[in-house]
This record gives C-alpha cells, sequence and structure tokens, in this order.
C-alpha cells in the first residue's frame, strides 16, 4: 500500500506547498542496503565524566568502519579530529558517568552545539546504566532522567533522526561488548529507520558475533509464521538475506502466496493453521526431521476480528486470543520441552502498540498483544538459564493489507501522528526482529522494541 501524500510531499513541488502551508512533513527514511556504509557521515562520540563505555563504543564505531570525532572536554569541548561545520551521522554519548542530577548539564553541554549538526535520518544513541544497577538513589535517579532528553530529541530533531537510549549493564564483561556492538550496528544503521524513542536494555546473556556482519544469521535454522505475505513476508526475505535457513509457515489457504515466498529466498514451506489440533506437535515433528532443532521462532501470524466489546460475539474474541496468544504458547511449550530450541536460541514476538495503548474496537487484539509482552516478560528470565533470548516487537502503523482496511481518515492519523509523520514499511518491523534474532544479540532479552516512528499512542 503506497503513502500517496508522503510521494507528493518527498516530490519538488510538493515539498514547497507543505513548507508554505505547515503541512506534515514526512522526510524520505534511511533503510538499511548491504553496500551502503553504516552511517551517512562521521560519528560525534562523547562522554560524562568517569563513563565507562567510551572505549568500547570507540572500539566498536572503529570495527564498524565509523572513525569517530570525540569531543575534548580539556579543550573546552571543541571537537577534535573534526571540523566544527562537519555533518554528523551521529551523536552518540556515554552517559554512564552521571551519578546525580547536576550532573545532567553535561547532556546539554554535548547537544546543545551539535543539535543542527546531523544529517537527515542521522542517529542519536545515548547510552547509560540501568537505574535498578546503581550504586546510589541520585545516581538512579540521574539514569532515569536520560529517557526525557532521548524521547524529546526523537520528536525534535525531525527529518527522519531518531534517538534511543540503551541501557547497558553494570555487570560488564567481554560478552556484554558483542551484545552493545550488534545493539548499536543495529540502532546506527538504515535496519532502524522506523524505530524511534526507544529504551533498549542489554544484559550479559550468550552473545555470538558473525564472521561477517553482514550475514548475521548465517547458518541458523528459523521458523516465522504467518509468512505468506506482509510483515511476515518482509521477514523471510530480510532474515534470508542475513544468511538464514528460512522456514515460512501460513494457513493452507495461503498456500500458494507461501510457495511463492519460501522460492523466493530458497527457504522450506509449512502450511499449517496454528488453531488446528495438534499444529504446534506436528509444527515440532517437522522442525525435527528436517532440521533436528529451530534457533530463532518468530511469532507474526495474527489477525484482528474488531468490533466494540458491546457488539463482539465470544466466536472473535476467542479466535483472535488463540492465534495471536496461545498458539505461541502452545508452540513454545513443545519446542521448549522437546529441547528443539538450542542453546543461544531466539524467540521473537509480534505485539502492537495497540497492545500497550489499548484501541477503540480492539478489546480483543489488544488483550492477546497485551499478553504477548506478558509472555515476554515471564519467560525471559525463566529461560535466561538456557542462554534463550526472548523479546517482542511492537509495531505502530505498518503499510500492509491489515492497515489498508482502517477507513481513511483514521488511517492518515495513525501514518501522520508520530515522529516521522509516516507510516513504517513491513521492511522495518523486518529488519528490528532480524536484530533480536541474530547470535550476537543474545544479551538483549526481556525487551519489547516499538516499531513505531515514535507513535504518540501510549507514548
Ligand atoms: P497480514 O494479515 O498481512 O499477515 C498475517 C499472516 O498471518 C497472514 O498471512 C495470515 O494468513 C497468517 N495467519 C493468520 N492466522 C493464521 C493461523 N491460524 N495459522 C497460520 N497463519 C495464520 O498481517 P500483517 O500486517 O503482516 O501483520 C503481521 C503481524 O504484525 C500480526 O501479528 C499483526 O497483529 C502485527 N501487527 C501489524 C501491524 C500493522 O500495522 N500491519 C501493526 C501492529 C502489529
Amino acid at each position: 500500500m503506497t503513502d500517496r501524500y508522503a510521494s507528493f510531499v518527498q516530490s519538488g513541488a510538493g515539498r514547497a506547498l507543505v513548507k508554505r502551508l505547515g503541512l506534515p512533513d514526512p522526510p524520505r527514511l534511511r533503510r538499511h542496503r548491504p553496500d551502503d556504509p553504516l552511517l551517512p557521515g562521521p560519528a560525534l562520540l562523547g562522554a560524562a565524566t568517569g563513563g565507562r563505555l567510551a572505549e568500547p563504543v570507540g572500539r566498536i564505531l572503529r570495527a564498524a568502519g565509523v572513525e569517530p570525532a570525540t569531543v575534548d572536554p580539556a579543550a573546552g569541548g571543541d571537537v577534535a579530529a573534526a571540523d566544527a561545520d562537519t555533518r554528523f551521522g551521529a551523536l552518540v554519548y556515554d552517559a554512564t558517568g552521571i551519578t546525580d542530577s547536576t550532573g545532567l548539564r553535561q547532556l546539554y553541554d554535548f547537544f546543545h552545539p551539535y543539535a543542527r549538526s546531523l544529517h537527515a535520518s542521522g542517529r542519536v544513541v545515548v547510552l547509560g546504566t540501568p537505574p535498578e544497577q546503581c550504586a546510589t538513589p541520585r545516581e538512579a535517579t540521574a539514569q532515569r532522567a536520560l529517557e526525557g532528553l532521548t524521547r524529546s530529541i526523537g520528536k525534535e530533531f525531525g527529518r527522519g533522526v531518531t534517538a534511543q537510549l540503551v541501557y547497558a549493564t553494570a555487570d560488564g564483561d567481554a560478552g556484554t561488548e558483542t551484545s552493545l556492538e550488534a545493539t548499536l550496528r543495529f540502532l546506527l544503521s538504515g535496519r532502524s529507520a522506523y524505530v524511534s524513542g526507544q529504551v533498549i536494555r542489554v544484559g550479559t546473556g550468550p552473545a555470538t558475533a558473525p564472521v561477517d556482519w553482514d550475514r548475521p544469521l548465517d547458518g541458523q535454522v528459523v521458523l516465522v509464521t504467518g509468512a505468506a505475505r506482509g510483515i511476515g513476508a518482509a521477514l523471510a526475505r530480510v532474515l534470508a538475506r542475513d544468511g538464514a535457513q528460512v522456514v515460512v509457515l501460513d494457513i493452507p489457504e495461503a498456500g500458494d502466496e507461501l510457495a511463492a515466498v519460501a522460492n523466493e529466498i530458497g527457504g522450506s514451506a509449512v502450511q499449517l493453521d496454528l488453531t488446528a489440533p495438534n499444529a504446534a506437535a506436528r509444527l515440532a515433528d517437522h522442525l525435527a526431521a528436517r532440521h533436528g532443532r529451530v534457533d530463532v521462532v518468530v511469532h507474526n501470524a495474527g489477525i484482528t476480528r474488531d468490533k466494540t466489546l458491546a457488539r463482539m460475539n465470544a466466536d472473535r474474541w476467542d479466535q483472535v486470543i488463540d492465534v495471536n496468544l496461545s498458539s505461541q504458547e502452545r508452540i513454545n511449550d513443545v519446542l521448549l520441552e522437546r529441547e528443539l530450541i538450542p542453546r543461544g536460541g531466539r524467540i521473537v514476538s509480534v505485539s502492537s502498540i495497540a497492545g500497550i495503548a489499548g484501541n477503540r474496537g480492539q478489546t480483543n487484539y489488544a488483550t492477546s498483544k497485551a499478553g504477548v509482552i506478558g509472555l515476554v516478560d515471564s519467560l525471559a528470565p525463566a529461560l535466561a538459564e538456557r542462554g534463550i533470548s526472548v523479546n517482542a516487537v511492537a509495531p505502530g502503523f505498518i503499510e500492509t493489507r491489515l492497515t489498508a482496511r482502517i477507513p481513511l481518515a483514521l488511517r492518515e492519523a495513525g501514518r501522520r501522528m508520530n515522529s516521522m509523520s509516516q507510516g513504517g514499511l513491513p521492511v522495518d518491523v523486518a529488519e528490528t526482529i532480524g536484530w533480536l534474532a541474530w547470535p550476537a544479540s543474545g544479551a538483549v532479552t526481556g525487551n519489547v522494541v516499538r516499531v513505531c516512528g515514535q507513535s504518540l499512542l501510549g507514548a
């Protein structure tokens, strides 16, 4: 589905008109293309006094082909190794050294001079210590304050710039650096085009760096449910591009579309209705016989059956809860019980911002999608011992058949009420799930990452 308004605005004539009338101005977002550099310009790396992450982050940037310019506090905050009028691809700030509220001034000192120095679709990443790991209440207070800064920058900078806060565990060791690397590479790249205003927690789970960061899923066996079209089909393509062997699953009625996706990516197809009796056991049998394991399970299949609660019949309620939530539980249970998900495995579920904000006419859907968040919260700690991560993405307005059915006025509101003034594309959700699935992302668990362009809903 195309956003005609965005296409018009991005044309020369449209741009002038929109500026004159003060209408929403959706920028063209930078999206990942395999041969592109990580960033459209150099990165500026700053750190609060006593920060613990500037050095590892500098190493990570250099390994990714980005030579960071640094702010030298001894020189009064001047940029070393870059012109003052350089246009940066990213501003990265290690705020872990901030131990009380008076230290927050260092954020202003770093960001204020460069607030207009970012490229379109540039990146802002602030690194902090999880407040619950801080040594004193004052430090925890200051670290919690970082959320307000990053979320506001996401709303303020415009032109497709994204801003995120990464809370990196203080129990640091070498494993953390790999996970931080995966997360930074994702957040700085065009893969995170429609992810903004997020708080991401990076812990200490097992993480394995890939041989080639362009193929971060090499050799992984991945299952994607609901892959005949929409987000699932985009996901299958992204995961295969990144090196995975992909098993796509959808209902038998979507068999032709599913086969086309499988053929296109050199994957295999399973026609199965997830609500059928014994579906989970049949799926487990198939995976065991064909691959002997499944490294990554992506629960993407989902349906809507919208009605206000007063008008909703019980069937609509049951179907939505069963497809969107209970089927995920049944599959997880069987795959885990039969130990088909090995150490280093990943479970990624698709939630929705409706599960965070609630939505009129979607009590069933929002209940199921909030349940998916509950599943992540409860399973992630339980599976940490087995080295399996569990995360969810919560898409906002994504241009698919599902959203094409929304009445025009509501559709336009959904598209524009976010920091990007446009809907996301299926590939944006796919890239985010891809990052959570990487073997290098092992310390990212228990997160719910919104792919919503920083939608105002539930913010
Ligand atoms: P879609 O309707 O285009 O695709 C969903 C797929 O799931 C379809 O191919 C469908 O056949 C399959 N499916 C449905 N029931 C199934 C069952 N019982 N067994 C096996 N497969 C089944 O939807 P989409 O927009 O691509 O959505 C994908 C996921 O993203 C869903 O979980 C949806 O709730 C979620 N989501 C979408 C948006 C959006 O804006 N499009 C926003 C938030 C969340």
